[in-house]
């Protein structure tokens, strides 16, 4: 007897973190995972402080009201800590723990005469004041960064690259990656792990093939392929999508409520509606 046929196709996911209602900008994120593979849903609730239970239920129920549907259990990031403890451990020898907070490091990057410090998708390109320091000297109130520098030695080679959904090849070069995003942060203060490890760590635990996400995280994905390579990860194929934006043309946020499909929901507004909105076209998103 033949079993279910094996289907082989991208795996995708949506990874909110519940510190607010979605807004259309997630509604898109979600429906454009969602129509390119198997769907996942991953809770993204590492920042203990930020993250709400409340906002973790009403991710469910609004992505079911829209049509979705995804296995449970839901992978959750606060249940990992030992994944990405494991894998900040094999990361050390390339790490260095650091002490400067954000006044120091504007302080260390400022010259008067010039305007704001450079900042990349990891915030402000950290100049390296700590870089010295041993793994052994970590304590609790240090955050733990990657030496870049290092990390692209060990690997032996001078650039990495992404291919996205269209085929299209995104090199970046380990200078050009010094420069324009710097030494990572690994573990933020009192985490034990950050954003960019953990999502990194979780897309290999689930098998993630394609990764869906908005054009906001595109530079992060070079840091996403560099741990990739650094811990012997497949990397996925990407598709950074178009943003949602308001009338004024801003990215929306969190604190953006009015653009919360709750709110179009308690308006009298229908799935399709959203889609509508969104000009969500499953092959063109
Ligand atoms: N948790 C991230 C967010 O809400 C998503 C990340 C990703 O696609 O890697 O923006």
């Amino acid at each position: 007897m033949a079993g279910r046929p094996v289907t082989t196709g991208p795996v995708t996911r949506f990874a909110p973190s519940p510190t607010g209602l979605l807004h259309l900008g997630h509604a898109f994120s979600a429906l454009t995972a969602a129509a390119h593979g198997r769907f996942l849903l991953r809770i993204e609730d590492i920042d203990r402080e930020r993250c709400r239970p409340e906002y973790e239920a009403a991710i469910s129920e609004d992505l079911a009201w829209l049509g979705l549907t995804w296995p449970r259990p839901v992978l959750r990031q606060s249940d990992r800590m030992a994944a990405y403890g494991a894998a900040l451990r094999r990361l050390a020898p390339l790490c260095y723990p650091c002490r400067c907070r954000r006044g120091d490091i504007r302080a260390a990057l400022s010259a008067p005469q010039e305007g704001a410090p450079p900042a990349g998708p990891d915030g402000l390109i950290y100049p390296g004041t700590c870089r010295g320091r041993d793994m052994a000297d970590a304590g609790p109130d240090d955050v733990i960064r990657l030496d870049v520098g290092r990390a692209f030695a060990a690997l032996g080679v001078d650039r990495l690259s992404f291919r996205d959904q269209d085929g299209a090849d995104h090199p970046m070069g380990a200078r050009d990656f010094a420069a324009t995003i710097g030494d990572v942060i690994l573990a933020r203060r009192g985490m034990g792990t950050s954003y960019h490890l953990a999502v990194v760590v979780d897309d290999a635990a689930q098998g993630i093939t394609l990764v869906t996400r908005g054009l906001d995280l595109f530079d992060s994905t070079w840091i996403h392929v560099l741990l990739q390579r650094l811990l012997d990860l497949p990397t996925p194929v990407y598709l950074h999508h178009r943003l949602i934006r308001d009338d004024a043309g801003r990215r929306l946020a969190k604190r953006d409520d009015a653009r919360a499909i709750r709110h179009y929901r308690e308006a009298g507004a229908s799935p399709a509606d959203i889609r509508a909105m969104l000009r969500f076209s499953p092959s063109a998103p």
